[in-house]
This record gives C-alpha cells, sequence and structure tokens, in this order.
C-alpha cells in the first residue's frame, strides 16, 4: 500500500480536498502508475458540479494525466515498472466487438456501457480516513499514485515530457481527432468551432492540420480569439456581439453554412446552432460537448431531411491504446504544438485554483 496525496470530492458542489490517502497495490491485470502531471478538463467540472452521468462521490477526479508506472499485477504484459504512460479514461480492451471493428473506437468497457466508479472486479483501490473512495473513468488522475485495467494505459514514448503530453489524455486527442477522424475534413473546405476551451483549440489545430481554407472559431469570450488565430482560426467571432443568430451569420459568410461545424461547449442551444451552421445538404457537425447528465435537445427534423449528418465523437475517435502513443510520437515530431494550450501550470496542492481559471475562461 502506498501512502499519498489525492484531490478528493467528498461531495457534488465542493471544492476538492487535498488529503492523504491509501493506493492499494495492483490486483491481477492492473497497473499502478505515479502520475507527474494532469490537466484540468470541463469533464471533471462537470463531475464536480454532479452532472456527470453515474458517477459516485466521494471520488477522486481528473482523467487527463500522466506519469510512469510504478508496479504491476498479475498477468500484465505491455507495461512494466518505470514506463512512461497515459492513463485512458476510454478504454481499449481489444476483444470486444467495437475494439474489433476498425471503423470503431467505442469500446465496451468504457464508461458509456458501464460506470467506471470502481475498477472492473467492482472494488476500489482508494481508501481515506477508513473510507473507500471512488475512482473516476478509472483513472483518477488528481492523485500521485493510481490504479488502472491493463487496457486503459498507454505506454509512450520515453523521451516524452510527461508536464506537456498529459493533454493527449483527453482534451488534445478529443479535439484535434473530431476534425480529423470523426469529420473527416477535406483540403480546402471551410469549418466553425463553437468553444474556444482546451478541446474546441484542438478541433482548430485538427482543422487546419487537415488543410481547411477557412476556420471559423465561435465563443462568448473574446479573450481567447488572439489563440484560436495563432493556432489557424481565420475568423473569429462572438455570438453576443452579432445581431443575428450565429447560424445565420455563419450561413451568410459562407454562402451555405460551412463544411464541417463542431460543437465543444456542452449546451442544447450551441449544439443546434453548430448543427445549422453547417450546409443542409453535405454538410457534417460534430457533437464534442457533454450535456449536463439527462437533459435533452428539442431538434426539428428538418435540419437533417436534405441530408446533413450529425455526429458525436469522444476521444476523437481514436483507438486510444493504438493511437495515443503514435500520437505523442507526431508531438514529439512537432507535427502540432500543444504546449500552446497551456495557460498555467501550478503545483498540485492548488488544484481549486485551477478549477477558479477554469470557471473564470483563463
Ligand atoms: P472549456 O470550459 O475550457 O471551454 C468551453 C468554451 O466554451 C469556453 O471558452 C467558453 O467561453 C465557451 N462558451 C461557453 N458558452 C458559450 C456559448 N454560449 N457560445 C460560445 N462559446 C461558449 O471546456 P473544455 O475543457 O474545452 O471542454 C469542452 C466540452 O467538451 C465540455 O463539455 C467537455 O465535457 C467536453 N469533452 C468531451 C469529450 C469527448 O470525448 N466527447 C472529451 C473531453 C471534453
Ligand atoms: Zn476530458
Amino acid at each position: 500500500v502506498i501512502r499519498c496525496r489525492a484531490a478528493v470530492a467528498w461531495a457534488a458542489g465542493h471544492p476538492l480536498s487535498i488529503e492523504e490517502v491509501e493506493v492499494a497495490p495492483p490486483k491481477a491485470g492492473e497497473v499502478r502508475i505515479k502520475l507527474v502531471a494532469t490537466g484540468i478538463c470541463r469533464t471533471d467540472e462537470h463531475l464536480l458540479q454532479g452532472c456527470f452521468p453515474k458517477a459516485e462521490f466521494p471520488v477522486i477526479p481528473g482523467h487527463e494525466g500522466a506519469g510512469i508506472v510504478e508496479s504491476v499485477g498479475e498477468g500484465v504484459t505491455s507495461v512494466k515498472p518505470g514506463d512512461k504512460v497515459i492513463p485512458l479514461c476510454h478504454p481499449q480492451c481489444g476483444e470486444c466487438s467495437f475494439c474489433l471493428n476498425p471503423e470503431s473506437n467505442y469500446c465496451q468497457k468504457s464508461h458509456f456501457s458501464e460506470p467506471q466508479n470502481l475498477l472492473p472486479d467492482k472494488t476500489t483501490r482508494f481508501t481515506c480516513k477508513g473510507k473507500q473512495i471512488h475512482h473516476f473513468l478509472w483513472v483518477s488522475t488528481f492523485a500521485e499514485y493510481t490504479v488502472v485495467p491493463e487496457y486503459a494505459v498507454a505506454k509512450i514514448d520515453p523521451a516524452a515530457p510527461l508536464d506537456k503530453v498529459c493533454l493527449l489524455g483527453c482534451g488534445l486527442s478529443t479535439g484535434y481527432g473530431a476534425a480529423i477522424n470523426t469529420a473527416k475534413v477535406k483540403p480546402g473546405s471551410t469549418c466553425a468551432i463553437f468553444g474556444l476551451g482546451g478541446v474546441g483549440l484542438s478541433v482548430v489545430m485538427g482543422c487546419k492540420a487537415a488543410g481547411a481554407s477557412r476556420i471559423i472559431a465561435v465563443d462568448i469570450n473574446k479573450d481567447k480569439f488572439a489563440k484560436a488565430k495563432e493556432l489557424g482560426a481565420t475568423d473569429c467571432i462572438n455570438p453576443q456581439e452579432c445581431k443575428k443568430p450565429v447560424q445565420e451569420v455563419l450561413t451568410e459568410m459562407t454562402g451555405h453554412g460551412v463544411d464541417y461545424s463542431f460543437e465543444a461547449i456542452g449546451y442544447a442551444e450551441t449544439m443546434i446552432a453548430a448543427l445549422a451552421s453547417c450546409n443542409m445538404s453535405t454538410g457534417i457537425c460534430v457533437m464534442v460537448g457533454e450535456l449536463d447528465s439527462g437533459s435533452k435537445i428539442p431538434l426539428d427534423p428538418a435540419l437533417l431531411l436534405n441530408g446533413r449528418t450529425w455526429k458525436g465523437s469522444v476521444l476523437g475517435g481514436w483507438k486510444v491504446r493504438d493511437c495515443i502513443p503514435k500520437l505523442v510520437s507526431s508531438y514529439l515530431e512537432k507535427k502540432f504544438n500543444s504546449d500552446l494550450l497551456i495557460t498555467h501550470t501550478l503545483p498540485f496542492a492548488k488544484v481549486n485554483e485551477g478549477f477558479e481559471l477554469l470557471r473564470a475562461g483563463k
């Protein structure tokens, strides 16, 4: 058993509290990881606010981390102590029908099929003050050590800087892949991205890498526009400064609407606006943002009648265990610069300040 620090969410709507926790050794098929760095994603905020489906408290949040294997359980062969790894909040078991389908990155062991508040044997490896603490998406990266199933770990290049490539555990991979894999953005096309957080800015990078000629970035926080332009946006729009609904503005700017639109916020209204912004025939809208659990979208089916496509994308459509190591190599080859997404670096004990910065749009 390892004693270390972790940020525990004892109940929804409360700040995290830094506690000493006990982390049990990995059981068969599991890997214990010493985490070195983690990002903060809006999905962690959904969890803290009690809006993440099927989550349970107390819980150790965090799902965008990188670290080093400390020990492995019986039967683990793909990683060994000392390996640099990214724990995966979306697994790839390699055996289910979707993992075997080259078109799909959905694994039936993902949290959409079964909650990941406990490890697959239905027990936790975390205790604090004698209480069992839940895992989050199995990975719980807001801890100095964590235990995850082997099929939720990607071994990466030992040259990778962990404080940078942790972003590939969620935000970068999600946004970049939504453009490249899910939308399959074509060279010369037009794109619109709603929401310019870590995920939306990564969509901008993906559209640029795919050769889009016009990339229109949409956000109500104009402080995000400089970074969006640096990453490849050609135009930036603040819907609050438009006299018409933003979907009408985008349709006028492009003639019939963009070829590809993306929602990376997580609101019903912006999902509808993004859908209506792509052209009504061949337009493709990719939903990346997550709605609060239980919410619904009122949809006029006429939006889809002429052929528009509305798709969702989880972790950018990557088959994670196969592709995250390749993305890390692309990062090392400077094919994209995700370092530009890093706005602040804080010591672990200031994790609540990190959330304040996220809430303040900084
Ligand atoms: P973030 O909070 O950093 O960014 C959200 C951005 O949206 C902010 O810049 C904000 O100003 C902007 N925004 C808010 N309301 C708006 C409005 N009405 N119109 C235009 N812009 C608006 O969040 P993030 O970490 O980038 O995550 C974005 C979303 O993606 C979240 O819903 C998150 O849960 C989801 N997500 C999905 C996946 C997936 O696999 N599908 C993975 C990670 C995150
Ligand atoms: Zn995330």
